[in-house]
C-alpha cells in the first residue's frame, strides 16, 4: 500500500500540489490524469523521490519514506523519452543498472524478463535500430530487472500510435498482474487512462478532482471539470 498524506508543493510561491491525500493498493495500476500544468509530473517525481515535498508524507507498506533518498526508496521510473543509451545495444541497456548490483537478478530471471517482453531477437541491436515500441519494451525491461517496489511511467504511450500503442498498453497491464507491481502512470489522455488503469486520479490545478475506477468516473463524475474533461473524450 502506498499512502500519500497531505502532500503539498510550491514552486516560486505558486501552489503546484495542494494537500493531496490518496491510497494506492499493491498491484494496482493508477493513472495520474489532468491537463498540462496540473501537477501530474511533480506528483510522480515526489513519489519517485526526485522532487522534495514541502509538507506531507509518503508512506509505503507502513514505512515513512518522505525523507528517504530516491536511490534508497527503490521505486523506478521509465521516462517519457526512455533515456536509453544510444551507443549501447538493447541488451547492454537492459543490464546497465545491474552493474553495481551483483546478485539482484539471476541469469534465469534476466532471461525471463527478456522473454516476457519478447526482446530476444533485438538484444544485439543498437537503440537507433529499434522501433518506438521496441525501445519502450527495452526501457521497461531495464526498469523491471531492477526489481522496483513501484513502477512509475511518464507518458508511456504518447510517442506511440495505433497497434503499437495497444500492444504496449496490454504489456503494461500484464506486467502489473504478473509481478503484482503497483504501477503509477502519468497521462494527459483520458482515453488512455480509462482503458489502461484500475483507478484514475484526476488532478486539476494541484487538487484532486476525483479518485476512482474508470466506471465510477464515467458514471458518477464528481464535478463539472471531471465531466467536461472526461466526457469530451467519449
Ligand atoms: P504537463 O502535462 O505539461 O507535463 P503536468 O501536469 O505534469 O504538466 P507539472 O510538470 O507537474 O504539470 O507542473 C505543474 C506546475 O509546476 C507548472 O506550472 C510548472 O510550470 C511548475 N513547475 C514544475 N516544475 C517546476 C520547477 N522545477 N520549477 C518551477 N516550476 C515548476
Amino acid at each position: 500500500m502506498l499512502k500519500l498524506q497531505n502532500v503539498s508543493k510550491q514552486f516560486d510561491r505558486k501552489v503546484v500540489l495542494d494537500d493531496i491525500n490518496v491510497e494506492i493498493k499493491t498491484g494496482e495500476i493508477v493513472s495520474l490524469l489532468g491537463p498540462s500544468g496540473s501537477g501530474k509530473t511533480t506528483l510522480l517525481n515526489i513519489i519517485l523521490g526526485l522532487t522534495q515535498l514541502d509538507h506531507g508524507r509518503i508512506i509505503f507498506n507502513d514505512m515513512d519514506l518522505s525523507n528517504v533518498s530516491m536511490k534508497n526508496r527503490g521505486f523506478n521510473i521509465v521516462f517519457q523519452d526512455y533515456a536509453l543509451f544510444p551507443h549501447l545495444s538493447a541488451y547492454e541497456n537492459i543490464i546497465y543498472g545491474l552493474r553495481n548490483k551483483k546478485g539482484l537478478v539471476s541469469e534465469t530471471e534476466l532471461q525471463e524478463y527478456i522473454d516476457f517482453l519478447e526482446l530476444k531477437p533485438h538484444l544485439a541491436k543498437k537503440i537507433g535500430e529499434l522501433s518506438g515500441g521496441q525501445k519502450q519494451r527495452v526501457a521497461l525491461a531495464r526498469t523491471l530487472v531492477m526489481k522496483p517496489k513501484i513502477l512509475l511511467l511518464d507518458e508511456p504511450l504518447s510517442a506511440l500510435d495505433g497497434v503499437i500503442k495497444e500492444s504496449i498498453k496490454q504489456r503494461i497491464q500484464s506486467i502489473a498482474r504478473e509481478y503484482k507491481l503497483t504501477t503509477i502512470i502519468v497521462t494527459h489522455d483520458p482515453e488512455e487512462a480509462l482503458t489502461l488503469s484500475d483507478k484514475i486520479l484526476i488532478i486539476n490545478q494541484g487538487n484532486i478532482s476525483q479518485f476512482g475506477t474508470p466506471q465510477e468516473i464515467i458514471n458518477q463524475p464528481n464535478n463539472d471539470f471531471v465531466k467536461e474533461f472526461i466526457l469530451k473524450q467519449l
